[in-house]
């Protein structure tokens, strides 16, 4: 039989690795490549203009590389439920096939799609390709329930083997006899939409730093592959959150909309290992890759993840509801200027390093500001170019010392954390040009500077920067008693979450400690 299919493109926006578009090809007549703007996708949350600027320029990309095959993307508004079955009438669609996507609202969403597809005769093929591995599966090797450690995790997906080698782009020999119905009115109907006409005032977007895109994503990967010593040598403690240039590979905002694929990204990295001494997870790239994993397992396995209330993992904690320092915070104004400066890179540029996410998400929560978790992780899934559900809930779970990692007494300092890797403030004068002209000795605490200099720097505080809205050293000791107390509270299933399952009681090795232990060597 010769199949009308959708290929329907959510996350996996790329045509490398993408067994889903691969199975749609398959004795296939009429190809059509699907983007739907859903209104009610990412649930609840607020998309920032620079991330819609790289999704845009994601698609644009795929339309591009699909036009080399002699097919287009369809761009369609409205609510899946509502679209689908009136496109598979119009197109007589026989096969619906897309990526498999693990968040609540996608799984929500594919079961009621796949219900009505059904009710239409048509064939549905989901195929997992965002993950590493089939995310149940490592479920069900633990019992199960999803491993709590890493390290509990690193012995499960060992069990299970590698990774699945990455599939070929569909090439001009795949499309031989599959069409793409298009007409010259394309462009009217299906195109892909623009800043403005999705009513975003471009006045705010950033410096373009991360296009969009599978063209970029993998040059960019290939640019990172040719440096073998580095790739080899990578260790996610020795690299800085303040140097001007990223020290690590910014291929998040790639992989979360899947322009580049973590398989791909996998064993790229394997290919550059072979033979040669590398570092190893958790420290490694390869490691880096299994966190990614680690928390979509967590996030798959734990009832609202994304949650403090109901999430039977996540420390009860009685937060503060304090919108005025929720405000400073994000809006950089807390006069605690390396936590200013990243707010002010975060939401100018849309991606920070993974510490300078550690520095500013242990300020909010239980460092300084004692303010939920939850409210970071809104203006994150805003602002980040790579906000993702499991990662973004899992990270900050972790930092706020409410899931993962429980010594809550180690508290970063806002002032002295990143002296040793940015002595000379460079990072802050380039995010604070206000705080430029300020003696290096007082740039992470200019509040100490005498008034004389403070004029002489042309930066007065409490009038052009202002005052610390807390004092750090008092704060942070009340807000370990506080998290005491929380621990105290704990129901037994939270405190089961340092052990590992199958009854084998394991010390849970925090990542602060790996790091320690390879910084010292
Ligand atoms: P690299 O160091 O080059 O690592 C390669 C890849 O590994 C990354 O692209 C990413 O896919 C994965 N990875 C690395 N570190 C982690 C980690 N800790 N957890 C999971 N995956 C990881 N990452 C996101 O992609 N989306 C988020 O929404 C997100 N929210 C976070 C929130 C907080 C509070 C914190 C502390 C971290 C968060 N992270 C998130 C994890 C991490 O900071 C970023 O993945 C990383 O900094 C991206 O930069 P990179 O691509 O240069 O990473």
């Amino acid at each position: 039989m010769s199949h009308n299919s959708i290929h329907w493109f959510r996350k996996g926006l790329r045509l490398h690795d993408n067994p889903a578009l691969l199975a749609a090809l398959k004795d296939c007549r009429h190809i059509y490549p699907l983007f739907l703007l859903d209104p009610w996708y990412p649930n609840n949350t607020h998309i920032g203009i620079n991330r819609w600027r790289f999704l845009i320029e994601a698609l644009k990309d795929l339309d591009s590389s699909l036009k080399k095959l002699n097919s287009r993307l369809f761009v369609v508004s409205g609510p899946p439920a509502e679209v689908l079955p009136k496109l598979f009438e119009k197109w007589k669609i026989t096969r619906l096939t897309f990526e498999v996507d693990t968040e609540p609202y996608s799984q929500s969403r594919d079961k009621e799609v796949m219900k009505l597809a059904e009710e239409n005769g048509v064939e549905v093929i989901p195929k997992i390709s965002h993950t590493l591995y089939n995310i149940d599966r490592i479920i069900e090797e633990n019992n199960g329930k999803p491993p709590m450690t890493y390290v509990r995790f690193l012995s499960v997906v060992n069990a299970i083997g590698s990774p699945k080698k990455p599939v070929p782009a569909p090439t001009k020999e795949d499309m031989k006899g599959v069409s793409t119905p298009f007409f010259e009115d394309h462009e009217e109907e299906f195109r892909i939409p623009t800043l403005e006409d999705l009513g975003l005032d471009t006045s705010f977007l950033g410096p373009n730093l991360f296009p969009g895109g599978e063209q970029e994503a993998l040059r960019r990967l290939d640019e990172h592959m040719e440096r073998t010593t580095w790739v080899c040598k990578f260790e996610k403690p020795q690299t800085s959150p303040n140097s001007i240039i990223p020290s690590t590979t910014v291929l998040s905002p790639y992989i979360r909309f899947g322009c580049l694929s973590a398989r791909t990204f996998w064993w790229r990295l394997a290919d550059v290992y072979r033979g040669k001494q590398h570092s190893e997870p958790p420290v490694s790239l390869h490691g880096q890759l299994l966190w990614r994993e680690f928390f979509y397992t967590t996030a798959v396995g734990i009832p609202n993840f994304n949650r403090m209330e109901g999430n039977r993992h996540c420390v009860q904690v009685d937060w503060d509801n304090n919108p005025e320092h929720l405000a400073a915070w994000r809006e950089a104004r807390t006069g605690f200027p390396f936590i200013d400066a990243i707010m002010t890179q975060l939401c100018q540029e849309g991606w920070i390093h993974h510490l300078a996410r550690h520095a500013v998400a242990c300020f909010l929560t239980r460092g300084d500001l004692w303010i939920s978790w939850e409210e970071g992780q809104k203006v994150f899934e805003e602002l980040l170019l790579d906000a993702d559900w499991s990662l973004n809930a899992g990270n900050w779970q972790w930092l706020s010392a409410s899931a993962f990692f429980h010594q809550f007494f180690r508290v970063y300092s806002p002032i002295a954390f990143r002296k040793k890797t940015d002595k000379y403030g460079d990072y802050i004068k380039k995010y604070l040009p206000v705080l430029k002209k300020f003696p290096v000795e007082y740039i992470y605490e200019p509040w100490k500077a005498p008034r004389s200099i403070q004029e002489r720097a042309g930066c007065v505080v409490g009038k052009d920067y202002p005052r610390p809205i807390v004092e750090h050293e008092v704060v942070h000791k009340k807000n370990i008693q506080r998290m005491k107390a929380a621990y105290a509270k704990r129901s037994p299933e939270g405190k089961d979450d340092k052990t590992t399952t199958k009854g084998i009681k394991r010390k849970a090795p925090s990542i602060m400690d790996m790091f320690e232990k390879k910084a010292k060597r």
